[in-house]
């Protein structure tokens, strides 16, 4: 994808705009971009230096993810909305054509990070809230605040405000900017990265010969598979990837969001709106506390993947209603005027809370209480689901782990700080 129209090659110490910004080393990339930690001389500070392809769409795409970013930020001069901040943009022209640049505050590693970095475990609920309440604040202000729907969030698109490592985050480790190419270095660009590849390989057979020998002296073997700490992290995080982004009212695309987090009005094409990204962040919370993803349909013989799709929201969440299952513009290829699934017939209808007990060996009264939070996110009339702003108002947001914070007295009452309020819970004997 290095060609004409495609990325720019970028080497270490590779100055953009006028010697404003300097990249430093490459954070992640695209379909449509490459990603670089930047130093910007003007503010001394980093920053996440995002560079389009050049290609005709791909400069159209960025327009608009421009657009979308700059309402954003002029709408929130305060920077607390916990949505991702445009600094600058500008045009770059390289070998393979001009790219459109644009400039972010630096954040830190994605939540599909934090979830592998805990080995698919499922967080402590009380980090899941710390998050969900940091998304929907975020939803709240691009939703009521300006009618923005983000129509693709997940977990690769909400960004920590820190790396889990933190010899990776260039402020807590003290990073000093590269200034210029290193010297006597001639290898950049694409070279670069096949000399970091290497270097890492290197690394990762080394971590693996040390476990080894571990194993075979009779201690455990490999990673261990215990939830490692995140202890220290501070789990703020912010939404990210505007690039199909769209206003209430001016929609682009009908088929929106990723497969697993897709919405039921999405699949039946009935319309959508800002309730699509709530159903969104439910998938999310789930994956976040479990592990695993919430759906994960897959195409079958004699049926499709939205097909199964919908079969599995139904055997989780209960039948769709008939007026809703016969509502959108693809009603009729998926269900019959009964509302019935035309090709999976039987249906192993559960329930949410009895999945996180059996599967996820939740306690009962957290499975209770999270499925209190979720079930009205996943209210298949997406007029019915709650807003970002009522979500927020949620009780499950502002409980509290327990254990930290219960007080026994001798009448056999605990007290549970809930928020800034205390509430009263008996306990029986
Ligand atoms: P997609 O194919 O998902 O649309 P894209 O080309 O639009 O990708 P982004 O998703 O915006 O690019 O960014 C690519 C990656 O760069 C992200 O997944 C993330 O790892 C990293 N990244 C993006 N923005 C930042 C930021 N502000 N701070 C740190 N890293 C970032
Ligand atoms: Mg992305
Ligand atoms: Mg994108």
């Amino acid at each position: 994808s290095y060609r004409k129209g495609g990325y720019h090659a970028v080497r270490v110490g590779d100055s953009f705009s006028g010697g404003r910004y300097i990249a430093q080393r490459k954070l992640g990339w695209g379909e449509f971009s490459t990603v670089w930690l930047a130093y910007d001389t003007q503010s001394s500070g980093f920053v996440a230096l995002k560079i389009q392809k050049s290609a005709p769409q791909f400069a159209q795409a960025a327009l608009h993810e421009i657009e979308v970013l700059s309402a954003i930020a002029n709408g929130d001069q305060s920077n607390s909305k916990y949505v991702v901040r445009l600094i600058d943009h500008f045009k770059h022209t390289g070998p393979n054509g001009q790219h459109i640049c644009m400039v972010f505050e630096f954040l830190g590693d994605s939540l599909l990070r934090l979830i592998k970095h805990n080995h698919y475990k499922g967080l402590e609920l009380n980090k899941v809230r710390e998050i969900c309440k940091c998304v929907l604040t975020g939803l709240d202000y691009l939703h009521g605040g300006l009618g923005i729907v983000h129509t693709d969030l997940k977990p690769e698109n909400i960004l920590l405000l820190t790396t889990i490592n933190a010899t990776k985050d260039p402020i807590r480790s003290g990073m000093t900017p590269i200034l210029e190419r290193p010297e006597g270095n001639p290898n950049g660009g694409v070279t670069m990265n096949i000399i970091e590849k290497k270097l890492k390989q290197r690394a990762r057979r080394a971590a693996a010969r040390i476990s080894g020998r571990r194993s075979s002296m009779g201690g455990v073997g490999g990673t261990p598979k215990s939830n490692r700490s995140l202890d220290g992290i501070d789990l703020r995080c912010k939404v990210v990837d505007f690039g199909n982004a769209c206003w209430e009212d001016k929609q682009f695309a009908q088929e929106i969001q990723t497969r697993q987090y897709r919405s039921p009005e999405v699949i039946l094409q009935s319309g959508y709106s800002f309730s699509a990204d709530m159903w969104s962040l439910a998938c999310i919370a789930f994956e976040l506390a479990t592990g695993e993803m919430m759906f994960t349909p897959k195409g079958g013989e004699g049926f499709s993947e939205d097909e199964d799709h919908l079969a599995m929201k139904m055997e989780l969440l209960g039948k769709i209603p008939r007026k809703i299952a016969v509502g959108g513009a693809r009603s009729k290829d998926y269900f019959d005027r009964h509302g019935d699934l035309k090709r999976i017939r039987r249906l192993k209808y559960g329930c949410l809370d009895k999945l996180l007990v059996n599967k996820y060996r939740f306690s009962e009264s957290d499975a209770h209480e999270f499925t209190e939070f979720l079930s009205p996110l996943l209210d298949f009339e997406p007029e019915k689901r709650p807003t970002a702003e009522q979500c927020l108002q949620h009780p499950w947001l502002n409980f509290k782990n327990q254990k930290q914070t219960e007080v026994k007295n001798e009448s056999g009452v605990e007290r549970v700080n809930i928020g800034m309020s205390k509430l009263q819970i008996k306990v029986g004997k």
